[in-house]
């Protein structure tokens, strides 16, 4: 019985930020990549380095900031980029480099650019104020809390009958 328990309980955090996404999705909007890479004249937004780059959520998707597939947050950024920024704000990554000059000021250009794309491209956030977002917050919360829940209820089942086909084979 310990066992499962030690097994299922990562597996439950890791799935946080998909239950997250899951519900997040339902209220994208349709992006023209090829058109955002032009926009960034096909360059990491961080480095502006060329090359193969990522979708990357400027405002990231999660239940702290509710960013959006929508036209505006979606910005390009090389693989080394995307993960570095991982789950940050666009404004915290881009003001996390202060040591070296040169990263800093192409960071503070990014943090600019960001802003006014979003700006240019009217990126509509989720709920119209704090108080909505507020509320939308502890509706995820609930709900992942729920879905976490029932995703071990089921992961325990399967378990107990994937453990029981073993003792069966041996019993024969
Ligand atoms: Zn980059």
């Amino acid at each position: 019985m310990k066992k499962i328990a030690k097994k299922t309980a990562p597996k439950t955090t890791s799935k946080i930020n998909t239950d997250v996404r899951v519900i997040l999705r339902e209220f994208d909007e349709s992006i023209d990549w090829e058109a955002v890479k032009k926009h960034f004249k096909g360059k990491c937004v961080y480095c502006g380095k060329e090359g193969e780059l990522h979708k990357d959520h400027a405002i990231p998707v999660s239940e702290k900031h509710l960013g959006l597939s929508r036209p505006g947050n979606i910005v390009p950024a090389c693989r080394q980029c995307n993960s570095d920024k991982a789950a940050k704000h666009y404004s915290d990554f881009c003001r996390y480099h202060t040591r070296d000059g040169k990263i800093a000021k192409r960071r503070r250009d990014a943090e600019r650019d960001i802003t006014e794309y979003m700006k240019s491209k009217s990126y509509k956030k989720l709920g119209k104020n704090e108080a909505e977002r507020d509320k939308i917050r502890k509706i995820i919360s609930d709900s992942r809390k729920e879905m976490g829940k029932i995703r071990s209820e089921a992961i325990a089942k399967i378990e107990k009958i994937i453990v029981k086909k073993p003792a069966k084979k041996v019993a024969k």
